[in-house]
């Protein structure tokens, strides 16, 4: 997506709310929508510490919940306490490497719905599941031992 897509489509999702349109939403969601894509908060607050001098963890929260109200990201458990987020909202399944870390999607699982019709079937009203798969990436098994 071009970057103009990237801020029209954040844009449109303020105004439709009456919400007020800031640089650092604007920095923030860019910064999601970027390559690396998958990101921690303190990953976030570095990446747009050079435009935006001064912004602190905490904004860089607050922004990143109010762009999950949104539905413009989405907040991922890596299993091992952090989180993350992702720009890409539909769901899809995570590898996680356990020794660097690295987070990428997994293309052509779905959700994983048997465990959602499960929790439906015990009385639990679930919103989502997600699926990650612990291991080693590529490059972390190709030098492993
Ligand atoms: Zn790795
Ligand atoms: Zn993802």
């Amino acid at each position: 997506m071009a970057a103009s897509e990237i801020d029209e489509r954040l844009v449109g999702e303020l105004r439709d709310r009456g919400l007020r349109v800031t640089p650092q939403r604007i920095v923030i969601h860019r910064a999601l929508c970027s390559e690396a894509r998958h990101m921690t908060a303190e990953q976030v607050l570095a990446s747009v510490s050079d435009v935006l001098p001064g912004t602190s963890l905490p904004t860089v929260y607050s922004t990143l919940e109010l762009l999950e109200s949104l539905q413009l990201v989405r907040r991922v458990g890596t299993g091992n306490g952090a989180v993350v987020f992702d720009s890409r909202v539909e769901p899809h399944a995570h590898t996680v490497c356990r020794r660097c870390g690295t987070m990428a999607d997994l293309e052509g699982t779905a959700a994983p719905d048997d465990a959602l019709g499960r929790a439906s079937d015990a009385g639990f009203v679930p919103d989502h599941a997600q699926l990650v798969v612990w291991g080693l990436c590529r490059d972390c098994a190709a030098t492993d031992g």
